[in-house]
């Protein structure tokens, strides 16, 4: 067990969004205090946090203070340039590292390293250019989608390539250097898994859920989701191996499809708190926010046990103008994250509605 940190350390965050803010949240409860670094302007996690950096992530003189003043780093979005990380990391660790963001950050990598340690992926081939988009084709057939290997969210960087469509259009649509063609997925339904694992090596999983999508953007999470013990347990191992393999130190949300026949195929590995894991905050013994404080504080893992069942609806846009109603219901947990301007599709806040506990899990 590495040392501790105490009580009153303070605890870097790359990013201010609603991740950040809710493991602030989650620090503050520790006795922890959190220093965010972000460039926006509005910026969530400032609202609850000690300290804020606004600053670049190339701003090397900012980016060397910021480490500086701190006892460790986390980060709420994996998309944190990696020469950012190696620097700040030079002087204060950072977790996760900058070993894991490489392979997150492109869709290449990522998918290199699952195939690699033997876990199934939709069939995939990497796309430069016309010419590789149509040998790519030839491997993958159609339907199929056509994803920027870098810096894709929601869908976004993302168009389908259906029969008749204009493989150069397509192609223009996305406007990036490197893409990967994936076969589509006939799907059931889509899961995914939060694991958590320690400095020390220890893996802690949480149980599948069900993730529902409206327009790309996750809408609804059901926990725990209503598949197979078999498939569920499928799952957990594979969040399991992943950690493992990639060295985690750090919370990861691993998504997958659950196709008719009850295979498993990883679409996304996430190092970091995810959309998916905001039930844990009111269903579970430890929340993915605090395990994460834990993680990198280097205190043992809580029990990720859930003491419910739970459904989390984000409120996305102006779905969040329901926050009157929402709060004046019994069992309902809401959870708005202090954004100043509400846009379509923007993710506002979330509520979580608990159920009794059922079997699995
Ligand atoms: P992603 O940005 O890769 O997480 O994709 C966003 C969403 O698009 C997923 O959650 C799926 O609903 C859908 N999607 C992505 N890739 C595929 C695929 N290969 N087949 C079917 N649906 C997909």
């Amino acid at each position: 067990m590495p040392d501790r940190l105490p009580p009153n350390s303070i605890i870097g965050v790359f990013g201010g969004g609603q991740l950040g803010r809710m493991t602030a949240m989650a620090a503050a409860r520790l006795g922890y205090q959190c220093h965010i670094y972000a460039p926006e302007s509005d910026i969530p996690a400032s609202q609850v946090s000690a300290r804020t950096t606004r600053a670049s992530y190339d701003d090397e003189a900012a980016l060397d203070e910021f480490a500086r003043s701190v006892d460790v780093v986390t980060l709420e979005f994996e998309n944190i340039p990696v020469e950012a990380v190696r620097r700040v990391d030079a002087v204060t660790p950072v977790y996760p590292g900058a070993n894991v963001l490489e392979i997150c950050q492109d869709r290449i990598r990522e998918k290199s390293f699952l195939n690699g340690i033997g876990i199934g992926t939709a069939p995939w081939a990497a796309v430069t250019d016309l010419a590789s988009l149509g040998a790519a084709e030839a491997r993958v057939g159609r339907p199929a989608v056509l994803k920027s290997a870098r810096l894709g969210y929601d869908g976004k960087g993302q168009a389908a390539l259906r029969d008749g469509a204009d493989a150069a259009d397509v192609l223009a649509s996305i406007g990036a250097d490197s893409c990967i063609l994936e076969g589509f997925v006939d799907f059931a339904c889509e899961v995914s898994v939060m694991v958590a694992r320690g400095i020390d090596g220890e893996i802690a999983t949480w149980p599948a859920v069900e993730n529902r999508h409206v327009n790309h953007i996750l809408d609804t999470t059901i926990a725990p989701a209503g598949i197979s013990t078999g498939v569920a347990s499928k799952a957990e191992e594979i969040a399991h191996r992943i950690a493992r393999e990639i060295g985690l130190v750090g919370v990861m949300g691993v998504e997958m499809f659950v196709t008719r026949d009850d295979d498993l195929l990883v679409n996304e590995m996430a190092p970091r708190p995810h959309n998916s894991g905001h039930w844990t905050i009111d269903a579970c013994l430890t929340s993915q926010f605090e395990q994460l404080v834990r993680i990198v504080c280097g205190l043992p893992l809580g029990s990720t046990d859930r003491h419910s069942d739970a459904v989390m609806k984000n409120l996305i846009g102006d779905e969040v103008d329901a926050w009157p109603e929402i709060l004046a219901e019994p069992g309902a947990y809401l959870h708005l994250y202090g954004k100043a301007e509400t846009r379509p599709g923007r993710k506002m806040g979330h509520v979580t509605r608990l159920k009794p506990r059922g079997g699995r899990g």
